[in-house]
């Protein structure tokens, strides 16, 4: 009855094709998925199969359904992220701004992986998110947290910018947010500016002062000079982005990192994103689930909090299990429902791990078959490691020349040097193509990517790349031997 009713088609004449195969039913009769493709083949229609909504899909259609009505919108505080080389002064920096020594503040033998703090600049907020690198910044992408709305990119004046600056700035474009330059160790000698500005201007990055639109603060975590400046420079980038949340709603937001601790339970590390987390709320997050027994500021774990506001990072105590960072946590009235959601999705997570099975991204093979299957792909994200610059710029002009009418082709980064993890991070958070010229990958980004389903596609010939391109956009590429 309910096939008859969707596809336009008379119940009898059903019956009828039912009944030519053998099959003895009534419109009341449950059908199962071969007969139905088999029904549909003779009536020439197609069929969609969709899985029944499982609770959690449903309860999250509903949050992320919700709209808060334009006048609940307050300004919130930007969430910053600092990325960079190695030794550029990422650590110091941040200790600098914060104006103690967190890691020393933080008492509990909390093992810090990922800081998170609130910092008050003349009355503004700013929060911090600092992750040990952009391969953790990525991979917190990858499943599916933008925690951050602003990157800074520390580049220490004497070095200048290095590969993992390079790599740094991509993993940043990737999650196409806003880029501010500290140029950091600026108290030394003998800095070379131009050449410094040169560099970031090759990188695509034109700093403001030669009339570009990426502000480029001056700074030295030694002495202190231009961190007011950066935190000011931070504000102001907000404003012009205007970050807003609703204070009003439930809360919402993101597990930066989780610890079960010996004698108190489990804590966790989270940003609120929207809506206000208060004690007593029913959360649920990942597989884990519970009521907030109590909250600790971030960087002092004697201050307690009663709640918690947008962008505000905090410590919560409470939940059952410790939940994998990059979860999203929900709250909701309802605690039973919380355990049912909280199981659901432990039960999912293992009958996946235990099947084995590694989502898929884009691969030249499938490319073609997402685009007929109307998934949105307008772009083709690719990642580029070669043996030379000069390598990059000739692949990058051949690429420059394909067209297609619906897909762009998008190079995320390109750098000279093997595939690493980091790539294949970049490549997962972002669905795209790694692309080897000349190179190999590393035996753990070769175990990375097939873990998580990411294509790494090597190539010896620079017209080989452009043409199993062009053959993949037409759906005429041959598998790879
Ligand atoms: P990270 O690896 O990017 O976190 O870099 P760190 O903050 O650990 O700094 C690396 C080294 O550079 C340390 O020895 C710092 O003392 C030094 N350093 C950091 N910032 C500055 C600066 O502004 N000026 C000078 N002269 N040294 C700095």
């Amino acid at each position: 009855r309910e096939l008859s009713a969707a596809a336009g088609v008379p119940g009898v004449d059903i019956l009828r094709i039912l009944m030519s195969e053998g099959a003895m039913a009534t419109l009341n009769t449950q059908m199962d998925p071969d007969m139905t493709e088999l029904i549909a083949a003779e009536l020439g229609i197609v069929i969609d199969f969709k899985a029944p909504k499982s609770l959690e899909d449903e309860f999250l259609d509903e949050i992320r359904s919700m709209v808060d009505p334009e006048e609940s919108l307050v300004a919130r505080p930007p969430v910053i992220t600092f990325l960079g080389h190695v030794d550029h002064g990422k650590t110091s920096l941040i200790d600098k701004i914060i104006g103690m020594n967190v890691v020393g503040g933080e008492s509990g033998g909390i093992t810090q992986h990922i800081r998170a703090y609130q910092v008050d600049r003349n009355g503004k907020r700013i929060s911090f998110v600092d992750t040990p690198g952009h391969e953790a910044f990525t991979e917190m992408r990858a499943r599916g947290a933008n925690v951050t709305d602003i990157a800074v990119i520390v580049v220490a004046a004497d070095d200048g910018v290095m590969p993992q600056t390079e790599e740094a700035i991509s993993h940043a474009r990737a999650a196409e947010v806003p880029i501010v330059i500290a140029l950091n160790k600026t108290d030394l000698p003998g800095i070379d500016f131009d050449k410094i500005y040169q560099q970031l201007a090759t990188n695509d990055l034109l700093p403001s002062e030669w009339g570009g639109d990426v502000e480029v603060v001056k700074t030295s975590a030694t002495t202190g000079a231009g961190i007011e400046n950066l935190l000011d420079t931070l504000l102001t980038v907000a404003e012009l982005h205007e970050y807003k949340a609703n204070p009003d709603r439930e809360a919402l937001g993101t597990c930066l990192e989780a610890q079960q601790m010996a004698d108190r339970g489990v804590m966790a590390k989270v940003m609120v994103q929207n809506g206000t987390l208060h004690v007593g709320d029913v959360v649920v997050c990942g597989d884990a689930f519970g009521r907030v027994k109590s909250m600790d500021d971030t960087l002092n774990s004697k201050l307690r909090h009663e709640e918690a506001l947008p962008s505000m990072p905090v410590n919560i105590w409470g939940l059952d299990v410790a939940p994998a960072a990059g979860e999203h946590f929900y709250v909701l009235d309802d605690i039973g429902l919380a355990r049912e959601i909280a199981e659901a999705r432990a039960k999912r997570v293992r009958s996946e791990f235990l099947s084995g099975v590694a989502p898929t991204h884009v691969t030249l093979e499938n490319l073609f078959d997402r685009l007929e299957g109307a998934v949105d792909v307008s772009t083709l994200n690719i990642i580029l490691r070669a043996d030379t610059r000069g390598s990059i710029e000739a692949i990058r002009k051949e690429l420059g020349k394909l067209e297609h009418p619906e897909v762009k082709l998008r190079i995320l980064q390109a750098m000279v040097g093997g595939v690493t993890e980091a790539d294949v991070t970049l490549a997962d958070a972002s669905d795209a193509i790694v692309i080897g010229f000349n190179v190999v990958p590393d035996e753990r980004a070769k175990s990375a990517a097939e873990q998580r389903g990411v294509q790494i596609r090597r190539y010896e010939v620079i017209y080989k790349i452009a043409d199993d391109l062009k053959q993949s956009l037409e759906g005429m590429l041959k598998p790879e031997e």
